[in-house]
């Protein structure tokens, strides 16, 4: 079992979660799309692409899959029980595909790319398999399933990032949104299946982006995260428009020559807005718009960044900042590119450019060869940062990783569980230990709505991420941002009430 301190970025209730579109207008083919969704708010961010693309088409959206015509499964390969899950669900789309046989099953994403057409060979339901770089061809593909062919298309891309497409924004509470700023990543780290599934890194044009969060805040969205697998990586370069397109090659060749000063205009000469830059321009769409980020890697996390979240107020102060592992020895292994010392540096630069800013992180125990002395480091590395959050996982072996070609997984399941168990006990204590700071504090809130528990009672996010819940009071709608005192904490939450 996976356990996980629930925040947005990976959020345990919304696995499987159903898309629901509103019919566009003028364009209905009278036929039904059913598409969930599985894994990190990638693919749900993905998912929202694919539904434009086929509402687009003339597809409504319909959230019962016995209803539907196509019906789609946007998956995570991450670790085998994400897999698990997703085969599970397709038996039960075969009892929908036995009543309605022109219904047209499809899995997308992930697993689509990992399997390709091994896919069809293995559940035999399926007709439709696409790659999370080629959903611009889904409606061609669905065609060929319609006269009588199955289809797939995984072939990943350097350059698609979607950045013309507006993602239709479904069971949205029309306050926060994801926005997808790159694909793809270029790390390698050798547990992991990320970069054989979503492709090469590639950041999304800046423009597009700060576009995208404008159109947002003027429809009434009050917070944007960014996000990619690696966002402290992105760096985007303006093309000129007399200059021809740098072939494949040159752009693998090109350097970060020309960066982008804080601030500065984009005007017309070829600039490279880096991450730092990004997050500025998008804290200048207006000072009312809350920017949050994920996922940033611990070498990439420059002193340029911080001090850009430092600079402007609605930059949240939340870092999610993955260690893997506390060992140096095992962050090799894994290929993280840093060590135990850079990433304390790291940590210590947070704490001193930031001082209120939460950290968060994500954490494997029973990594291979991982001796308990290892082990105790990671446990070590916990109580030097004592992290608001943590997202903490046992190592799973994942088919064509570097892991699982050159290292045996030969750490017992007793012991990966047992390390797993006492990491996660460590992190309730710290979270508890980071709430209980709140208290007497009064927080900045943005209300999304009411609380999962009570209409009498709205719930928010605090600026360093934490759930906040208080009474509903009157003047104050969700969207709005509330001063909450803080009267109570849980280990997870913030209990207060509205002060002026
Ligand atoms: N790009 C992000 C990063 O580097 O932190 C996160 C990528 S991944 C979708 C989310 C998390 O899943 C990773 O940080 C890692 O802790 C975990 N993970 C990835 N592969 C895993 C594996 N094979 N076994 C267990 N956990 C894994
Ligand atoms: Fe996977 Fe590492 Fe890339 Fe994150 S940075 S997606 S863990 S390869």
């Amino acid at each position: 079992m996976d356990l996980l301190i629930p925040d947005k970025v990976h959020d345990e209730s919304r696995q499987g979660e159903a898309l629901l579109l509103e019919p566009v207008v003028g364009k209905n083919n009278g036929r039904k799309l059913y598409i969930e969704s599985y894994g990190c708010a990638m693919n749900f961010s993905d998912s929202e692409i694919v539904a434009s693309i086929l509402a687009d088409s003339g597809f409504e959206t319909t959230s019962d899959f016995n209803n539907a015509d196509v019906v789609f499964i946007n998956t995570c390969s991450i670790r085998e029980n994400a897999e698990v899950r997703v085969r599970n669900r397709l038996k039960e789309f075969a009892g929908a595909k036995s009543k309605n046989p022109g219904m047209v099953v499809g899995v997308l994403g992930c697993m689509a790319e990992r399997l390709k057409a091994k896919f069809l060979e293995e559940e035999k339901l399926v007709d439709v398999v696409v790659g999370p770089d080629a959903y611009r061809d889904l409606p061609n593909l669905i065609e060929q399933v319609d006269g009588g062919q199955r289809a797939v298309n995984v072939l990943l891309s350097r350059e698609e990032t979607y950045a013309d497409i507006s993602p239709v924004r479904l069971n949205s509470n029309g306050i926060n949104a994801f926005v997808s700023i790159m694909r793809g990543c270029d790390n390698m780290c050798s547990f992991c299946v990320v970069p054989f599934t979503r492709g090469r890194e590639r950041s999304r044009d800046a423009v597009s982006i700060v576009k995208e969060c404008t159109d947002l805040f003027n429809q009434g969205y009050r917070e944007v995260t960014l996000l990619g697998q690696n966002v402290d990586s992105y760096k985007w370069k303006k093309p000129h428009p007399a200059s021809p397109q740098p072939s494949p090659k040159e752009r693998e060749l090109e350097t970060s020559s020309e960066v982008l000063s804080s601030g500065e205009d984009l005007g017309e000469a070829p600039k490279t807005v880096n991450f730092a830059n990004l997050l500025e321009m998008v804290a200048l769409v207006n000072p009312e718009l809350r920017v949050r980020f994920s996922t940033s890697h611990p070498k990439d996390i420059t002193d340029e960044v911080l001090y850009t979240i430092a600079k402007y107020d609605n930059i949240c102060n939340y870092i999610h900042l993955p260690v893997q592992s506390g060992n140096s020895r095992i962050l090799e292994l894994m290929n993280r590119t840093y060590d135990r010392d850079w990433y304390i540096n790291r940590i210590d630069a947070i704490r001193r450019i930031i001082p209120e800013c939460a950290i968060s992180t994500d954490m494997i125990t029973g990594f291979c060869t991982e001796t308990d002395e290892e082990h105790n480091d990671s446990v070590s590395m916990m109580d030097y940062v004592k992290y608001d959050f943590a997202y903490m996982f046992k190592y799973s072996e994942r088919p064509g990783t570097l892991a699982a070609k050159r290292y045996a997984d030969d750490i017992p399941e007793v012991v990966k569980q047992a390390r797993l168990a006492e990491i996660v006990a460590k992190q309730q204590q710290y979270s508890f230990y980071r709430m209980q700071a709140r208290l007497g504090r009064v927080e900045k809130v943005l209300i999304e709505g009411f609380s999962k528990k009570s209409n009498n009672d709205y719930c928010g996010r605090s600026d360093q991420n934490a759930m906040v819940i208080f009474p509903v009071t009157e003047g104050y709608k969700p969207g709005q941002y509330a001063n909450v005192l803080v009267e109570r904490t849980t280990s997870a939450t913030l209990i207060g009430k509205i002060v002026e």
